[in-house]
């Protein structure tokens, strides 16, 4: 039996795909839900959906779907932004996300024991209780990065005539100097409006009324204080903790960290679900091959704990970017304490760019595998399980890098070295390997050349 505590959307999927692989599954969840947090998911999402197998479940939902974004971010200026090729996103409740994913859990025969965990039970266990962390903490392997707290304060608002926006689906950003804020769409005329607030710069910390401090952050802003002006509070603020943390360690002998209860990410990066989403998947392969084949136990923990090491650090990197961006335009601690090194960052992406350029300037080359580099086997999953396939291994990716944009690296760097040109070598590697967009192998190739695992007279 396989134990999972908490049943938001990652103990959710994690105890679906574990059922629907034939292992017997308990989850455990506090009885009735959390206040609701309406969160926004990109059409990206999709992919995980199918690879659950609950796109037609998320579908029959009738979740609200979104075109986009309109964010005042380090500007005045309205930045109208819709999803390419017409995608949409997702507006939504997420424990009513949780609520349908759970449903085709117990359909497919997970048991579900709501109450409240206190301690982790014997046997396999995956953590998915969110920032409670059971096991985290139980472990000491939660991480605060010691950086400053954020509390988002969410008010639900009603405008009757009407929110004067480009689009009523989108997800509103504004950046303001002490802070940032967010709306999302909840029902008709309603909108979920967030204040990020520092608690030890605002009067949060000196026990201050919250509806009063959420206010105060409202008027504070140009465009939110100018839509909410003819508008009404209808409920909240409500609290959520949103500090960022992570863990030492996310796959012990018999546990693992899942979702959120590892990694919680910048609400900025509307990525949150998703990753769960996707921890909960890999968990539950993780779980799966740690039973059917147990030679393979140590490598597929250490696969898990490095995939999700490797997401969380991704992330943090990401949000700190785009923070990085709007804290220009603002100067003051809020931001100065939250954003990244820009520079460092557009470093690593100009060398991307500038092999990029240099391959679609180049006539011909004559490529050869770079030193150092070398084709090892390293784990990776097919149809649920972790298993053992060659992958490019350098000093920088000893855990091996097998694919780019879905592109083949083994197939590429065995195939490049005999071509003398850049379309040859794409055409041979589509007879190999099937149809592969021109965009996503030119930008192997370059990840290829940039990482020196390619090298060109
Ligand atoms: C203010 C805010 C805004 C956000 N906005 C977005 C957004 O726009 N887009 C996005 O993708 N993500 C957003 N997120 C993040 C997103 O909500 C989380 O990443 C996602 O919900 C994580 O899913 P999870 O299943 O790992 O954890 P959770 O959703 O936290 O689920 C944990 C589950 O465990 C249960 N539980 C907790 N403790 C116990 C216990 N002791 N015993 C039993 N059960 C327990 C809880 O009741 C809950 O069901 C936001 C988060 C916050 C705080």
């Amino acid at each position: 039996m396989i134990t999972v505590l908490g049943g938001g959307p990652a103990g959710a999927a994690a105890s679906l795909l574990l059922a629907r692989l034939g292992h017997p599954v308990q989850l455990v969840t506090k009885a009735g839900r959390d206040q609701r947090l309406a969160v926004s998911l990109p059409p990206s999402c999709a992919k995980v959906f199918d690879a659950l197998g609950i796109a037609a479940a998320v579908d029959a939902a009738g979740f609200q779907r979104s075109t986009g974004n309109t964010a005042w971010w380090g500007s005045d200026q309205a930045r109208v932004e819709y999803f390419a090729d017409g995608a949409r996103g997702w507006q939504l409740d997420v424990g009513r996300l949780a609520d349908v994913i759970l449903a085709e859990a117990i359909a497919a025969g997970v048991q579900v024991d709501r109450r409240m965990a206190t301690d982790a039970p014997g046997g396999f266990v995956l953590d998915c209780t969110g920032r409670a962390g059971i096991v985290a903490r139980a472990r000491g392997v939660r991480r605060l990065d010691g950086g400053p707290r954020t509390i988002a304060l969410i008010g639900e608002w009603r405008h009757s005539s009407g929110w004067a926006v480009a689009d009523h689906t989108h997800t509103l950003i504004e950046s303001y100097r002490d802070g940032w804020m967010w709306s999302l769409p909840v029902g008709d005329g309603v909108r979920h409006v967030a204040a990020m607030v520092d608690p030890q710069r605002s009067d949060l910390a000196r026990a201050g009324s919250s509806t009063h401090v959420y206010l105060a952050e409202v008027r504070k802003t140009r465009i939110f204080s100018g839509l909410t002006a003819e508008a009404t509070l209808q409920g909240g603020p409500w609290g959520w903790d949103a500090t960022p943390y992570d863990a030492t360690a996310y796959a012990g002998d018999d546990w693992l960290l899942v979702g959120d209860a590892g990694s919680f990410i910048d609400p900025l990066s509307s990525a949150g679900v998703k990753k769960a989403l996707a921890s909960g998947w890999l968990a539950a392969v993780t779980a799966h091959t740690c039973v059917k084949t147990p030679a393979m136990r140590t490598q597929a923990l250490a696969f898990f704990d490095a995939r999700e090491r490797e997401i969380a650090s991704h992330m943090r990197r990401e949000s700190r970017q785009f923070l990085g961006s709007a804290a220009s335009g603002h100067g003051r601690p809020f931001w100065s304490e939250r954003a990244a090194d820009l520079e460092l960052e557009s470093a690593a992406s100009a060398s991307l760019r500038e092999a990029f350029e240099a391959l679609k300037r180049s006539n011909g080359w004559s490529p050869r595998v770079g030193p150092g580099v070398g084709i090892a086997p390293r784990p990776c999953v097919r149809d649920s399980l972790i298993v053992l396939e060659p992958h490019v291994v350098t000093a920088e990716h000893p855990n091996g890098i097998r694919y780019v944009r879905g592109v083949d690296l083994v197939a590429l760097l065995d195939l490049a070295p005999a071509t003398r040109q850049v379309p040859e070598a794409y055409e041979i590697y589509l007879q190999r390997l099937g149809p592969t967009r021109l965009d996503d192998f030119l930008l192997a190739v370059a990840t290829a050349v940039a990482g020196r695992w390619l090298v060109s007279e």
